[in-house]
């Protein structure tokens, strides 16, 4: 076995003509570019991937069992894929975090975040001193002990947790357990300090890794337009919106909405810990509560629209924009004039120019102008690699509505 050397086992050839976006350095090599596989291999191990004229084009990792058969991680012939390879890796991703100020030790940051990090398939979240890793790649399940080991000693964390994605793990055949496999993890929730407000977080009950790190500076950026409004915060999770616009943004009152009841008591929770007040929490369906509100001729100064994913993959794009659509509408009805609307789509695969499209389908329809004011992604511990569109998938529209 090769792996430890981090040096090719196998050839991978791409079909003629199938090369250009693997020179521009596109991480995610599919097997219908592939022609054939030359030499031995079992997957997640290391190999080159080679145009049809044989030049070296990058080093990866392979998976038969994946529709990206190859991930590559370097495009220096002389650089092995072994632990000196990702030490250099995640240290660069430290520093970032560090560059830009994220390093809080009782904050929360995004240490890692895959391709934006040459890292395709390793996420790694960290809350106050506990880290929380995702696997979204065999190639990085076959390394995540010795990963581990790593951000122990580069991050010097209390505890590394792993989380794994059912749906990712079967199209990856990634076989690895969830749970703390280093250090202790408290059994009570961790708290994390973000904009100076202390946040409740539980790395392996929440959603997602437990807290939406990506939409840290919206939550500032939208709480400057916030002063003496009444606010609707749909979709409010543990109340991160909500909760910004009294303490950064000097709203008037702000009725924070979601449907899971966890996340409801959680945000009251937070609130009263925080001295918060003038926030009104409610558990509800958010296309009915739009409705009643809309019904009731209800009036905000400013709406917060911060829904799930809609779109799963390309097919639901259409879909995913009707019901974009269908919630701004409403709440453009529910702004009055010159109202803020904080309007966000985390669906990949609704590109920025789709979702601005849907914006002027809402002016059309409504008749009223929008304003974009700001057109915002995610933070900056969530860089963004220009050879990976894909990643985007965060986008935050700060808008007025006349
Ligand atoms: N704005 C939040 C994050 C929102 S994530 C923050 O800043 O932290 C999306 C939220 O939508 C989740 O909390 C989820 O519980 C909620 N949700 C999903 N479907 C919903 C529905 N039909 N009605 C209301 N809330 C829903």
């Amino acid at each position: 076995m090769d792996n430890a050397l981090g040096l090719a086992r196998a050839a991978v050839v791409l079909k003629p003509r199938k090369a250009r976006p693997f020179f521009g350095r596109h991480p995610w090599v599919l097997d219908t570019a592939i022609a054939r596989v030359e030499g031995e291999f079992t997957d997640g191990d290391v190999v080159d991937l080679l145009c049809d004229k044989r030049r070296f084009i990058a080093r990866g990792m392979i998976n038969r069992h994946s529709r990206i058969r190859v991930r590559l991680y370097s495009w220096n012939a002389d650089e092995a894929l072994d632990d000196a390879f990702f030490r250099r890796r995640l240290e660069q991703a430290l520093r970032l975090r560090t560059q830009i100020g994220y390093d809080d030790p009782h904050g929360a940051a995004r240490l890692v975040y895959s391709e934006a990090d040459g890292l395709s398939g390793l996420i790694v979240d960290r809350f106050g001193r506990h880290l929380v890793m995702q696997v979204t790649a065999l190639a990085m399940s076959a390394r995540a002990p010795s990963l581990v080991q790593l951000l122990a000693e580069l991050a010097s964390p209390q505890s590394v947790s792993l989380r794994v994605d059912g749906e990712t793990a079967k199209t990856e055949g990634i076989r690895l357990e969830p749970g703390v496999v280093w250090g202790e993890l408290p059994s009570e929730p961790l708290q994390i300090v973000e904009h100076g407000l202390q946040y409740e977080v539980e790395p392996l009950a929440g959603q997602k890794t437990g807290f939406y790190l990506d939409q840290r500076e919206n939550r500032a950026a939208a709480a400057r337009y916030l002063r003496d409004r009444r606010v609707l915060d749909m979709f409010c999770y543990t109340g991160g919106f909500a909760l910004s616009a009294i303490k950064l943004g000097a709203a008037r009152e702000v009725l924070a909405i979601d449907g899971s009841a966890r996340a409801i008591a959680q945000g009251e929770k937070t609130a009263a810990a925080n001295n918060v007040n003038g926030v009104t929490f409610q558990q509800e369906d958010a296309f009915a509560a739009l409705d009643r509100l809309r019904e009731a001729e209800e009036q905000f100064g400013a709406v917060i629209l911060d829904p799930p994913k809609f779109a799963r993959g390309r097919q639901s794009v259409n879909d995913a924009l009707r019901a974009y659509h269908r919630i701004n509408r409403v709440a453009v009805d529910l702004l009055e004039p010159e109202g803020i609307l904080v309007t966000c789509s985390c669906s990949g695969s609704v590109l920025r120019e789709d979702f601005q499209n849907m914006l002027a389908g809402v002016a059309e329809k409504s008749g009223r102008t929008i304003q974009i004011l700001e057109n915002r992604g995610a933070s900056p511990d969530h860089p963004l690699n220009p050879s990976c569109p894909e990643n985007e998938y965060l986008k935050c529209f700060i808008c007025r509505v006349v």
